[in-house]
């Protein structure tokens, strides 16, 4: 049984950035950040557009740095994904794969994670050819013929990144026009190896032990058909991971946790930051700040505790001068 002041769950840009906060806050937290850390970052190439960094920056580059940040003032990190919380009574208790914390605060920064189509031979084709991950498995299809789902800047950057390696690259949108920023949409619209196949859903992926097609419907003319490729990336958005804490805290109806204010989640002491919580910015700079505030609130918060009735004077960000 270990014990701390504050247990942060999850490694993106919130929970590194409150660990960072927190540690030279001197609360002395663990971050379990689970078995894959980084969060979505890792499975991106260039960020352009995390501040200070006017060259761009490798995501999974970015995500060491926000590490190391972190434990340079002392957070401990556990690999290990938590598989149960216990937030009924004071100190919370959290299991990870054999090892049990008690925590007085914790800080829930588990993000999100992509969502899938449900198409009948998806799952079976999943790693055959079929993926969420561009910049995982982009290298895989060099000179090959890819499919892209999605309107969104996930699919934008996505597309764009694998025509490093495709022959020509075709996006599956189901309306006539995207919902990705406009620089994005530039860029596909005009590069030669991207095309857009507009009002058009994949009803299927084809192929027995890799992929060999899709088919798609055009929902204008109603026109099913079939288009063959090598493999379809899926880029359709992303679903909170907050499965562990049904029950426990109070979640909205797409499963986001509810902040009640502030930081401040359904449950006194527990905190929430970032994706897991943000269904409106999902950007790596707004999941920081969040993991900022979410810190300073758990600071402020456990003082509060150890000495009830005095208001908190300090805040995190003024302990280190
Ligand atoms: P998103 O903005 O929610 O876009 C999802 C796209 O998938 C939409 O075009 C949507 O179509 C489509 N879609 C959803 N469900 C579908 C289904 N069942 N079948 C077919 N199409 C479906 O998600 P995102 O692209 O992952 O972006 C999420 C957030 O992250 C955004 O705020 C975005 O700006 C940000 N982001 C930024 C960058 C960057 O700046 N470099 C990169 C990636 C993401 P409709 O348009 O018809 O709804």
């Amino acid at each position: 049984m270990t014990k701390a002041k504050l247990v942060i769950i999850g490694s993106g840009p919130a929970g590194y950035t409150a660990a960072l906060y927190a540690s030279r806050a001197r609360l002395d937290p663990i971050l379990i950040g689970g078995r894959e850390t980084g969060g979505q970052l890792t499975l991106t190439t260039d960020v352009e557009n995390f501040p200070g960094f006017p060259d761009g920056i490798l995501g999974p580059e970015l995500m060491e740095l926000f590490r190391k940040q972190a434990e340079k003032f002392g957070t401990k990190i556990i690999d290990k994904n938590v598989t149960k919380v216990d937030f009924k009574r004071r100190p919370f208790r959290l299991e990870a794969e054999g090892d049990t914390f008690e925590a007085d605060s914790v800080i829930i920064a588990t993000g999100a994670s992509s969502i899938w189509l449900g198409l009948p031979n998806e799952t079976k084709l999943r790693g055959h050819g079929v993926s969420s991950c561009a910049t995982c498995d982009g290298a895989f299809f060099r000179e090959k013929e890819l499919a892209v789902v999605g309107g969104g800047d996930s699919a934008m950057e996505d597309s764009l990144f694998l025509t490093r390696f495709a022959k020509q690259v075709t996006i599956f949108h189901r309306r006539d026009t995207l919902r990705a920023s406009k620089i994005m949409q530039e860029r596909v619209l005009n590069h030669p190896k991207i095309r857009v196949v507009w009002d058009t859903v994949v009803e299927d992926v084809l192929g027995d032990a890799k992929v060999t097609g899709v088919k798609i419907r055009n929902l204008k003319t109603n026109q099913g058909s079939t288009f063959p490729c090598d493999g379809l990336f899926v880029a359709i958005g992303h679903e909170p991971n907050t499965k562990l804490f049904k029950g426990h805290i109070d979640l909205d109806e797409k499963g986001y946790i509810r902040l009640t204010h502030h930081s401040n989640t359904s449950v006194e002491g527990v905190f929430a930051a970032g994706d897991v919580h943000d269904i409106r910015y999902r950007q790596a700079v707004t999941a920081a700040a969040a993991g900022c505030r979410a810190a300073m609130d758990a600071e402020k918060w456990l003082e509060e505790q150890e000495h009830p009735g005095t208001p908190a004077v300090r805040t995190a960000a003024r302990h280190v001068a």
